[in-house]
């Protein structure tokens, strides 16, 4: 069966969750280097990025930083704060 199920914060109604990892390593290329008045400005290619190591440490609101104490997709998909949603 699919489904696709939707954070709802139960502080303030904002609709993203964050996933926050710890003990991370990150790989990103880097397309080119922007230099302007001595400001270096890297432009990444953040779809190729990877990360390695990576262990979940929370996942907590995007917007007030509600934290919902689980480590995996999983476990944060049977809490009450995920819903599904029809698209
Ligand atoms: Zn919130």
């Amino acid at each position: 069966m699919n489904k696709s199920l939707k954070f709802k914060c139960p502080k303030c109604g904002h609709d993203r969750i964050e996933e926050i990892m710890i003990n991370v390593i990150v790989s990103t290329p880097v397309c080119r280097i922007n230099v302007s008045d001595g400001n270096y400005e890297p432009e990444y290619d953040h779809l190729k990025a990877e990360n390695y190591d990576a262990q979940v440490d929370r996942y907590q609101c995007a917007e007030c930083g509600f934290i919902v104490p689980v480590r995996s997709l999983e476990a944060l998909a049977t809490t009450e704060y995920m819903q599904e949603v029809k698209d």
